[in-house]
């Protein structure tokens, strides 16, 4: 085996728990029935796997169970939640035209809503302050009497800042605008009850929380109407056509489940190893920190370092440390989210995004920070 890399890239996706795996695996192949079917016991069994999952991953986020629905992952909840709004509201004859997101927003919600502004629906993009955050003013400013929907991810997945979700969602129940949150950086990092925070529909995916790829969820409020985006045998609810993966969902369940036991703990023990990293590599002078410092994911650092192109740093590095030169979805271009912070083409380009998790150790970070602070200096003197 090739010498092990330290794995530092936890925004792109984190390893699945074993304990998951394991409790995935009588579903492959011992119950392998389809929960739609409903004429015998096996299919029964499997059914109830299911919604006990589903029961399970509402407790975790203080809602009812009826409001789940099992999706491949965030990117299918978001297309979901944002074009089968849209649909729901041209359905039901309402006027509502006009969509409101951030600029920063993950990829998965910018094409969806790209895509709706080129079939009937207007669409506003708000810039963000140079910390990351959104200016509550300016938002305020862009909701009109016809805005059907604003959708703001709970944490960024380049520069891990936190948006004042609880603010937004008041600005919109005001106005009866919905609220929808990616929250696949937040779910099992953060607390994130979408109840109590005004959010309508909530996306979230299983391989960002130590889960497996390749399942997800969208969680609709009561009362909010959302038109089907997958056609076909009537599962969830008429909502997701598609015979249901019931090991991933299993798996789903209980990788929240172990998310939300060691959060807390977690979270304080990588916000100090995160610390420790940001003031080592500080100290090399012209090292520039992207996004707020708080509230900010206690797992994630991202920076620009000057006279550095971040790829090539990368390259310098790929032999000891996985990190990324940005966005894990959006290779080759300079980061929208870093732009959309100020920064220029060039510094954006000079990035890195540094995501700690659950198994990354001191010793991995010390040994990181030898690599890094070797990496910077040679390109330096070059
Ligand atoms: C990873 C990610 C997605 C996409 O999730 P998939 O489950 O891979 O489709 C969407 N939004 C954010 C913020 C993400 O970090």
């Amino acid at each position: 085996m090739a010498d092990p890399v330290i794995y530092l890239d936890h925004q792109a996706t984190t390893p699945c728990e074993p304990a998951v795996v394991a409790a995935m695996e009588p579903w492959w192949s011992d119950q392998f029935a389809n929960p739609a079917s409903r004429s015998h016991r096996p299919g029964l069994l499997a059914a109830a796997a299911v919604e006990q999952a589903r029961t399970q991953i509402a407790r975790g986020l203080g809602v009812e169970p009826a409001g789940v629905v099992f999706t491949s992952g965030a990117t299918e909840a978001n297309n979901l939640a944002l074009k089968g709004l849209a649909e729901a509201e041209l359905q039901a004859g309402g006027q509502r035209r006009h969509l409101v997101a951030l600029a920063t927003e993950h990829r998965a919600v910018l094409d969806p809503l790209h895509y709706l502004s080129r079939h009937g629906f207007e669409l506003t993009l708000l810039p963000v302050q140079a910390d990351g955050l959104v200016d509550l003013e300016r938002l305020q400013a862009s909701l009109r009497p016809d805005t059907l929907l604003l959708s703001t991810m709970a944490a960024n997945n380049e520069i891990g800042v936190l948006q004042p979700l609880a603010a937004i969602g008041q600005l919109c129940r005001a106005r009866g605008i919905r609220f929808h949150c990616d929250g696949a950086q937040a779910i099992g990092h953060i607390p994130l009850q979408p109840a109590t925070l005004g959010i309508d529909l909530l996306s979230f995916s299983g391989h960002k929380l130590y889960g497996p790829k390749g399942i997800g969820a969208l969680w609709i409020a009561p009362g909010v109407q959302v038109a089907p985006q997958l056609h076909g045998g009537g599962q969830e609810q008429g909502l997701r056509a598609g015979s249901l993966p019931v090991p991933l969902i299993v798996g789903l369940a209980k990788a929240l489940e172990l998310a939300l036991n060691d959060r807390e703990a977690r979270a304080q023990r990588l916000e100090a190893l995160r610390d420790r990293l940001w003031q080592r590599l500080a100290a090399l002078g012209g090292v520039h920190r992207n996004g707020a410092a708080a509230p900010r994911l206690a797992h994630n650092l991202n920076l620009w370092i000057e006279g550095l192109d971040g790829a090539q740093l990368q390259r310098a590095l790929r032999p000891v440390l996985a990190v990324s030169s940005g966005s894990a979805c959006s290779s080759g271009q300079p980061s929208h989210v870093l732009q959309a912070l100020g920064l220029s083409r060039q510094q954006a380009a000079a990035a890195i995004r540094f995501g700690l998790g659950r198994h990354t150790t001191s010793a991995e970070i010390d040994a990181a920070v030898a690599a890094l602070e070797h990496a910077i200096t040679e390109a330096r003197q070059l």
